[in-house]
């Protein structure tokens, strides 16, 4: 394995484009380079997780018979009012209480 030079901060930064399946789009950071440091960083691992579950909620959310549908409003409306690691932590917890069935 070669060393990665992907930082935390790189990371983050681009860890909503690697969930969305962006990463060509990522600023130089390949797709290895993003797995390499998130297996051997838990940190990041936990952001990736806590990003993936906020995808599939917000995809969830498009079905109204499972998810009200003032959920994705309520959510876009966070997004602008909270930084990111606030939003991303914010949707962890909502989908903790979502998963809950
Ligand atoms: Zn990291």
């Amino acid at each position: 394995m070669s060393n990665s030079h992907a930082s935390c901060g790189s990371i983050r930064e681009w860890l909503d484009a690697y969930v969305d399946g962006e990463i060509a789009h990522c600023g130089g950071l390949s797709e290895q380079e993003f797995v390499d440091h998130v297996t051997q960083c838990t940190g990041c691992l936990t952001e990736v997780v806590a990003a993936r579950r906020v995808k599939s909620a917000l995809a969830r959310a498009h079905a109204p018979e499972e998810v009200p549908g003032d959920v994705y409003d309520r959510v876009s409306l966070r997004v602008r009012e909270a930084g990111r690691e606030t939003w991303i932590q914010w949707q962890s917890d909502q989908i903790e209480m979502w998963a809950r069935d």
